[in-house]
């Protein structure tokens, strides 16, 4: 593990710092990246943003200059997304769907899919949702029902999908549904884009216990789609979903995700400090011992981010099984920090609003939403059995 940078690095890292600097606005800036929980008016500003770095070149850093990129290395992305963090920057809808089925689209979409899609996926200007999961599969992906049949050069879609994220807002769906009935269970599969505003697609918010509507159920009835929106060949479904899990688990998922446990623990030790219920529990020997043991949690994971990042240096840029160990410790340690924050406020670390609500009502909000972490892009059972058979090399 290297943990110096390169001059060229450095020089990136100094550019980026620069762009940043000289063109978000003022107004636009908070003290970390910020998404629509913090901040009502969070999709206009972030769309805003997402049209800027377009312009200037720094929606996809990492990805071909042909295709709108800077060619940057995996060090150079990371020093690019800690940078959009000092600033402040909103983190903008479409920026975790460039991860997902940006490179998808560049490896196995036809040259007129990218041409279509490429660029209005990095300007912001169509918003994407993730089409996977459904109410009989989640963990069992491949047990999908969502059937897409051919007529003629259109497939037509029928079947249900659950808890796809920003599907409300979303102009397109990467939808992963059935194209060959009768092929084995991971080899009928194929992925399909969809229109999101196709005659038969229902889309109905789904209200989560933080009281936001994150994700959504997805209907489609009789929906045409072109055969041309097909990517890859058909039947090759399994293999592109997941390539764009594994980037869902990678690197920048850890760095980001560590950055923000990171900063929800200096919050709650400043918190604490100025909390007379907080100031007892700094004394705790108990509650001593859990905090100091969450910060090396944090640090673990900090450290995982730095060899995932250098194996990725020399994978040639695919993230691998590894990243499971990330996805569980980050999930887990936020989990255990919030519940942590909770017991640090005693009888006020439930309240949700009024005058003694601990920063705003946030913490018992951060401590519901951690209970989705262990879930989303897959589950922490899924990881370890992931990690047991593939590193361990453990029997199926
Ligand atoms: C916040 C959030 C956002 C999400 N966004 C999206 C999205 O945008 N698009 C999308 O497609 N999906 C999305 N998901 C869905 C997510 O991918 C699934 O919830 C996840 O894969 C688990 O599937 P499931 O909910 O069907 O649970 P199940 O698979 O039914 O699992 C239920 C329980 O059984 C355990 N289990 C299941 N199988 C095994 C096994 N073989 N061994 C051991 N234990 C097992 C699981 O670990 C879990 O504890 C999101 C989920 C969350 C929480």
């Amino acid at each position: 593990m290297d943990f110096s940078f390169s001059r060229a690095e450095l020089g990136f890292a100094e550019e980026a710092r620069a762009w940043l600097e000289a063109n978000l606005p003022a107004a636009w800036r908070r003290d970390h990246c910020w998404t629509r929980v913090e901040e009502p008016m969070w999709l206009e500003i972030a769309r805003a943003w997402q049209r800027l770095l377009h312009h200037g070149g720094w929606a996809a850093v990492a990805w071909p200059r042909e295709h709108g990129g800077r060619a940057a290395t995996p060090v150079e992305r990371w020093l690019f997304d800690q940078a959009l963090d000092e600033v402040g920057a909103p983190r903008p809808p479409a920026a975790s769907y460039v991860d997902l089925i940006g490179p998808a689209l560049l490896r196995y979409g036809s040259e007129a899919q990218r041409r279509r899609f490429i660029r209005s996926l990095l300007s912001g200007e169509e918003l994407w949702c993730q089409g996977f999961s459904e109410p009989g599969a989640g963990s069992d992906l491949a047990a999908l029902r969502t059937r897409a049949e051919r007529q003629g050069n259109t497939l037509v879609v029928n079947g249900q999908k659950v808890w796809t994220s920003h599907a409300d807002i979303a102009d397109w769906c990467f939808l992963l549904c059935r194209t060959e009935a009768e092929a084995p269970k991971h080899k009928g599969l194929s992925l399909l884009l969809v229109d999101m505003r196709s005659p038969g697609v229902t889309v109905r918010p789904l209200r989560q216990m933080t009281g936001e509507a994150e994700f959504c159920e997805v209907f489609f009835e009789d929906v045409r789609v072109p055969g041309e929106l097909l990517v890859g060949a058909p039947g090759a479904g399994w293999q592109i979903a997941m390539g764009i899990l594994a980037h869902e688990r990678g690197p920048v998922w850890t760095f980001t995700f560590q950055r923000k446990i990171r900063r929800s623990l200096e919050d709650l030790l400043r918190t604490a400090r100025a909390h007379p219920a907080g100031v007892r529990a700094l004394r705790d020997p108990v509650l001593r011992q859990r905090l100091t043991q969450v910060w090396i949690e944090v640090e673990l994971l900090r450290l995982a981010g730095y060899r995932s990042l250098t194996r990725l240096l020399r994978n040639a840029g695919e993230p691998g099984t590894e990243s499971s160990i990330e996805k569980v410790l980050g999930s887990e340690t936020d989990q255990h920090l919030q519940e942590l924050a909770l017991d640090v406020f005693g009888a006020y670390g439930p309240i949700v609003s009024g005058t003694h609500a601990i920063e705003g009502g946030d913490r018992p909000r951060a401590y519901l939403y951690s209970r989705s972490e262990t879930i989303m892009g897959g589950t922490s059972e899924i990881q370890r059995s992931l990690i047991a058979q593939r590193l361990l090399g453990l029997p199926r």
